[in-house]
């Protein structure tokens, strides 16, 4: 197996997911914690040529002036999130990486993600001087660190919605536009992930913001020799549902309605009080149970900040479904997972599956990771035991 230094350069390096990212990184490099919620650590995984935890670097972009270790003891006190001696004994390594976490970009956040902002963020920067800067620190990343390659996640606050329509279909088009602030109407999260393809970097997006989904921008990473891969960690709520939905498609009974009402109280949740960010998610925990049940289901998704509950997010879900003599019945089910618990094993696994396929020459989207994502890019297959038998074969070499 080859020993490579890999660098993972966040997006949002200071919010929960990364926070909690970082802190279960440094736990796994020192082995105070096993690899329980670690897809990457079963066992079909490991004649896989994957990067071992000593091998990665951390960096990253982010845009509030707060500092890692703070984030990571508010994780202890206000949500539970591992103990405050786990965190004491990461905090060296912790202030260290936070020396690598610099300015980000705000192009077209929306007012919301905007607010957050401090004054170390270039306020009236084109797109293309962004990118220009996205690209010097990543690539200053991985000549200070002695990189072999470098793979960026965004795990940054959901942006609003974008109207797709606007943006141009190759990237000979979409380029010149970097140059025109006003016309140019790709948001942070595509910008950066045109500053990592543009650098040879691999592209990893959990959230569901725009970042590498143009048609143009996958173009790029063809161009580029490199890959990308999202979007929308499925981590709770909607895995779930991608489990229950195929039992009722295939006991042929008829699903009227499915409600799921979410309610947590952390950084997201508070982002996403903001309707036209909430839109975007919405959207993405929305769009599996019309593709796996047809249309003629009604769905609603509602999400609700309530502080009280931190990362601790609760999901009730209401299925009303008709069975033989047309008789009707429910399920109903509660879900409570720690939202960063349940997503950060994931952030390092996408991490070790992309740098696996990039050792085995893969380019391009990378569609096997698809049981990752709720709103995975090129994939209409949304059954999570199917999309996760596509991952085993990529495993088994095919
Ligand atoms: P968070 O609010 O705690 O963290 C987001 C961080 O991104 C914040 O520190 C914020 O300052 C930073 N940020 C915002 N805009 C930025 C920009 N343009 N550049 C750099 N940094 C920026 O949220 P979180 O709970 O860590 O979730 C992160 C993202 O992952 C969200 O988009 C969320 O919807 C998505 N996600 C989370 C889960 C989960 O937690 N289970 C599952 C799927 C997707």
């Amino acid at each position: 197996m080859s020993k490579a230094r890999i660098g993972i350069w966040l997006i949002g390096a200071r919010g929960g997911v990364a926070t909690t990212t970082i802190v279960g990184l440094i736990a796994l490099k020192k082995e105070f914690i096993g690899t329980s919620g670690l897809v990457s650590s079963l066992p079909q995984f490991g004649r896989l040529d994957l990067p071992e935890w000593s091998d990665f670097v951390v960096g990253g972009h982010e845009i509030r002036a707060v500092s890692l270790a703070d984030e990571a003891m508010r994780l202890v006190t206000e949500s539970r999130i591992a103990t405050p001696e786990l965190i004491a004994r990461c905090k060296t390594e912790l202030n260290n990486i936070d020396q690598r976490i610099l300015p980000g970009t705000i192009h077209r956040v929306g007012k919301t993600i905007a607010q957050l902002a401090d004054d170390a963020v270039p306020q009236r920067e084109s797109p293309r001087e962004a990118v220009d800067r996205l690209k010097r620190d990543l690539t200053e990343f991985a000549a200070a660190n002695n990189l072999h390659h470098v793979i960026v996640v965004n795990v940054a606050s959901t942006e609003p919605p974008v109207a797709t329509g606007e943006i141009p279909k190759t990237w000979a088009q979409l380029e010149p536009l970097l140059e025109r602030p006003r016309k140019c109407p790709l948001p942070a999260s595509s910008l950066y992930a045109i500053a990592a393809l543009d650098s040879g970097c691999s592209y990893v997006n959990f959230t569901p913001s725009l970042g590498s989904s143009p048609a143009a921008v996958g173009e790029l990473a063809r161009l580029r020799g490199g890959r990308h891969t999202g979007c929308d960690g499925k981590t709770g709520e909607t895995l779930v549902k991608s489990v229950l939905a195929p039992m009722f498609a295939r006991r042929n009974l008829s699903v009227m309605s499915w409600v799921g009402h979410n309610i947590f109280g952390n950084l997201d949740g508070k982002v996403l009080e903001d309707p036209v960010n909430k839109a975007t998610k919405v959207g993405s925990k929305d769009r599996l149970l019309g593709e796996i049940l047809g249309t003629r289901t009604q769905t609603h998704v509602s999400i609700e900040y309530i502080e009280s509950l931190g990362d601790w997010k609760t999901a009730w879900d209401h299925v009303h479904f008709r069975g033989f003599l047309d008789v009707p019945m429910a399920l109903q089910f509660t879900w409570q997972g720690c939202d960063s618990a349940l997503a950060a094993p994931l952030v390092l696994d996408l991490v070790r599956f992309t740098e696996c396929a990039r050792r085995r020459g893969q380019n391009g989207l990378l569609t096997f990771l698809a049981s990752f994502f709720k709103s995975p890019l090129g994939v209409n297959e949304h059954r999570f035991d199917r999309q996760f038998q596509i991952l085993e074969a990529w495993a088994e070499g095919d």
